[in-house]
């Protein structure tokens, strides 16, 4: 099953992508963690996405389409792959499109998190992840057992450069302006599938569950 995660930063889209992962047993593939990987490697690739990222910008396409296409190109995906954050752009959309046609493949479903812009500051704001294994907490809904450390690696927790509130609304606003059309793009496709992001984290996983299952 190849399946996109849709939706504004801070959504929970990543919180449930790495669930879903797990359950469907097929590998949790977020740009935004490739970039930050690449980031704390001092790689070329690393050095060039942190500019866009500390100002909460999209890194070019044609930097992040190559990226793309690497990580694809690993057997692991072979079964299916959850992508996180990753196409944001029409280019990116069709770029991915073709990728996947390469290989004999074809995107099975868009799932798109909504949430308001309130509550996405606000969880943003609070969200801490951890160092090692990028598992994500937020210190109201999801803190942590022990503050500052990793339920699952017991990892140190930090707080993300670009969740820093100013940067936080560009990349809302960065969101409005060149993702949220791909909504549309899906929806025309017929692969959209809605998911309203409250409720708790459970019940969310339980709803795209069931969505999936129904599609
Ligand atoms: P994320 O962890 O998905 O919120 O991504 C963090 C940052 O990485 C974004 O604000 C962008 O600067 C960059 N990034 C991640 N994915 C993409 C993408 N598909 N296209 C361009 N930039 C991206």
């Amino acid at each position: 099953m190849n399946l996109i995660m849709l939706g504004p930063p801070g959504a929970g889209k990543g919180t449930q992508a790495a669930m879903l992962a797990v359950q469907l047993g097929i590998p949790h593939v977020a740009s935004g963690d490739l970039f930050r990987e690449a980031l704390k490697a001092e790689t070329e690739l690393g050095l060039t996405a942190k500019s866009y990222m500390d100002r909460g910008e999209l890194v070019p396409d044609e930097v992040t389409i190559a990226m793309i296409r690497e990580r694809l190109l690993k057997s692991d995906c072979d079964k299916g792959i959850i992508l996180d954050g990753f196409p944001r752009t029409i280019e990116q959309t069709k770029a991915l499109t073709e990728l996947l046609a390469e290989q004999g493949k074809t995107i099975d479903a868009a799932l798109f998190i909504d949430a308001s812009e309130d509550e996405l500051v606000r969880r943003l704001s609070s969200r801490w992840t951890c160092r090692n294994c990028q598992a994500i907490y937020n210190l109201i809904s999801n803190p942590p057992r022990e503050k500052g450390k990793c339920d699952v690696c017991g990892g140190e927790l930090y707080q993300r450069a670009d969740d820093v509130p100013e940067t936080v609304r560009n990349r809302i606003r960065v969101y409005w302006d060149q993702t949220s059309p791909l909504i549309d793009y899906y929806r025309d496709e017929g692969l959209l599938i809605t998911i309203e992001s409250e409720g708790g984290i459970d019940h969310v996983q339980a709803k795209i569950l069931e969505a999936l299952q129904s599609a």
